[in-house]
């Protein structure tokens, strides 16, 4: 039996229907964890359906609870050698509010619904279409090896991702002994393009900006007040301008990252943004100077207004508002210092008249990524490539957020992410669906990574 076994194996679990049949069985379970009322779905998702999986693999599994009274996790272990690499893998069981009727032909969230090429469902991208991927190339390679994997492997799943993952830090701390592995292989969020198979090393950090110009009660008439009262909208507006120009360009020293390195521009050099025909065009003559598209998105920060308000927009009255607010985002990658990032914003309006704009930070999520010298990131390009005959994209970071930093900064792992989706997967909106192709590379791209992990006599 050979490599090309096990990922033939795996592309016929799509083929025969195995892997849809216990896709459309895990959709089912509605694990929506911003809902208190479905507390019970997201125990039962990892107890009658995932431990039952994992003991037919011979992992020894366990739930563990969460500290915080959140949903549980599940850690399924198997060990066969200990001279073997040792893999740690996760994903997460819970989902986004099913928005049921909002979805198109009035689709059923809470099962599969297969169109053309789409599998929809809530779930199919975010997670568990991915981690149903993983376990299944699991499965693909050790029917192949004849019942063994030829590797050890820890599979983390939790049920709070969804909420922000809020104690998944402390359950990997109090773990950390137990989850020891050599590298974190995961898959979450979408690939650079459906064709494209994709690799990153990490995630970019947020952090929302709150700004507040509260100058008085009320509304005063334009006619017999305007010259001679402040405008808390024309102030916010200027302050703003201060901080991003009219071509969202960063006009604050701190809040751009370091200099990007000559291996993050390398990496970056092949990768081109491309959206599809129902997603917007890139737009021209936005962001930094001197960049491309690839190393604005996956290596560079963005400061972005995500919503303000003054007066009455749907009835504005002919009066000088008394207040206005925004809140703006920092997006941002490994590097830059968020620590004291209101006070830097403080000082910077200050220093150019806007004492009267209150700052506050709220809402932060780290950044991080695996160092670019780690001998993985090779190891896992390669296999990829071995497999799909493409080239795969090497990405710094992924634009959105991930719980990376558990994995990075308390498990002090590389981490190598395989996702399994694409950027038009409508993940966290009406029509969440996976692709029936991307799925099927996937299985292979999986079993290939796991098969080689098992050639590995020890870890890189
Ligand atoms: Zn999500």
């Amino acid at each position: 039996m050979t490599r090309a076994d096990a990922v033939t194996r795996a592309h016929a679990m799509l083929r025969s229907g195995e892997f849809l049949s216990q896709l459309d069985r895990r959709v089912a379970y509605q694990t929506e964890s911003q809902n208190p009322d479905q507390r019970d779905a997201l125990r039962a998702y990892l107890i009658d359906d995932l431990q039952p999986a994992f003991d037919k693999m011979d992992f020894a599994t366990r739930l563990i609870e969460s500290p915080g009274q959140k949903g549980p996790y599940l850690l399924a272990e198997y060990h066969e050698s200990a001279s073997a690499p040792t893999v740690l893998v996760y994903g997460h069981g819970d989902v986004v509010d099913g928005m049921v009727g909002e979805w198109r032909d009035n689709l059923d969230p809470w099962r599969t619904t297969q169109i053309g090429n789409r599998v929809y469902g809530r779930g199919t991208a975010d997670n568990k279409g991915q981690h149903s991927i993983n376990m299944a190339a699991l499965q693909a390679v050790r029917e192949t090896r004849g019942g063994k994997l030829g590797f050890n492997v820890k599979f983390i799943i939790e049920t709070g991702e969804e909420i922000g993952s809020p104690d998944l830090p402390q359950v990997c701390e109090s773990l950390r002994d137990e989850l020891k592995a050599d590298l974190l292989l995961a898959s979450d969020g979408p690939r650079l393009s459906a064709e494209r198979p994709t690799l990153f090393l990490g995630c970019r950090g947020g952090i929302r900006v709150h700004l507040d110009v509260n100058l008085r009660e009320g509304g005063h008439h334009s006619g017999n007040w305007g010259g001679v009262l402040a405008n808390p909208a024309t102030i916010l507006a200027n302050a703003i301008a201060s901080l991003v120009d009219s071509h969202g360009r960063l006009q604050l020293e701190p809040l751009k990252p370091p200099r990007l390195s000559n291996q993050i521009r390398a990496a970056l050099a092949d990768v081109e943004v491309k959206p599809t025909a129902d997603e917007p065009a890139v737009s021209e003559n936005w962001g930094e100077d001197g960049l491309s598209a690839a190393e604005r998105l996956y290596a560079w920060n963005t400061l972005e207004v995500l919503a303000m308000s003054s007066g009455n927009i749907e009835k504005p009255a002919n009066a000088i508002p008394g207040r206005a607010s925004a809140i703006l985002q920092l997006r941002f990658v490994v590097g830059t210092k968020v620590d004291n990032i209101a006070e830097v914003i403080r000082a910077h309006l200050q220093a150019r008249g806007f004492s009267m704009v209150e700052v506050s930070a709220t809402q932060r999520f780290a950044a991080s990524r695996t160092d670019f010298d780690s001998p993985w990131i090779n190891w896992t390009a390669e296999s990829i490539r071995k497999t799909t005959g493409k080239a795969p994209a090497v990405l710094p970071n992924f634009g959105g957020s991930l719980p990376n930093d558990v994995f990075t900064d308390i498990l002090k792992l590389p981490t190598m992410w395989v996702p399994h989706s694409y950027p038009g997967c409508s993940q966290h909106a009406p029509d969440e669906h996976i692709l029936l192709s991307v799925t099927e590379e996937a299985l292979g791209i999986m079993a290939g990574l796991f098969w080689d992990l098992g050639e590995l006599k020890r870890p890189l």
